[in-house]
């Protein structure tokens, strides 16, 4: 930084890199991309701005997510890291989703092996993720004796849960 060798930012402005260059510490000069990416999706000037707007300990944790932030909405010029967000919010659900079904079918197979059956406010209380089956839980119970509960459970939720 400073000195003989510019830094990124400097060198890809043109412009003396002083001692105190706000974007030195961060844009090394052996990493002209990281510098040119975020120039590119925001501005030099407007990442100039933010960084002085936050204290210096802060500022290592802002460039490394105006990076990703950069580079995600060259990815996806439309929803930027947003669609990353939302994808893996999706995969949370979903795998939500799952855990529940399984839940269930572990509730039905105890319940066809154990005489006694669990009160259900106990089984929801143990684990409150599953708080949200509980309607669900209370209409599959009222097959309890069908042989084929499973497959009635993923009926349930494989047309209420997935809208
Ligand atoms: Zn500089």
């Amino acid at each position: 930084m400073g000195g003989n060798s510019p830094c990124a930012s400097c060198k890809l402005l043109r412009r003396r890199c002083t001692k105190d260059c706000t974007f030195a510490p961060y844009f090394p000069s052996d990493d002209p991309q990281k510098f040119a990416i975020v120039h590119k999706v925001f501005g030099a000037s407007n990442v100039s701005k933010m960084l002085q707007e936050l204290p210096v300990h802060q500022r290592a944790d802002a460039v490394s997510s105006l990076v990703y932030e950069a580079n995600a909405r060259v990815r996806d010029p439309v929803y930027g890291c947003v669609g990353a967000i939302s994808y893996l919010q999706n995969q949370v659900s979903e795998l939500q989703m799952q855990l529940a079904v399984a839940q269930a079918e572990v509730l039905c197979i105890q319940m066809q092996h154990e005489p006694t059956v669990m009160p259900i406010q106990q089984i929801m209380d143990s684990d409150h993720k599953s708080y949200f089956l509980h309607n669900e839980l209370h209409q599959f119970l009222n097959f309890g004796s069908s042989s084929n509960v499973i497959h009635d459970i993923e009926n349930i939720f494989g047309h209420d849960m997935v809208s």
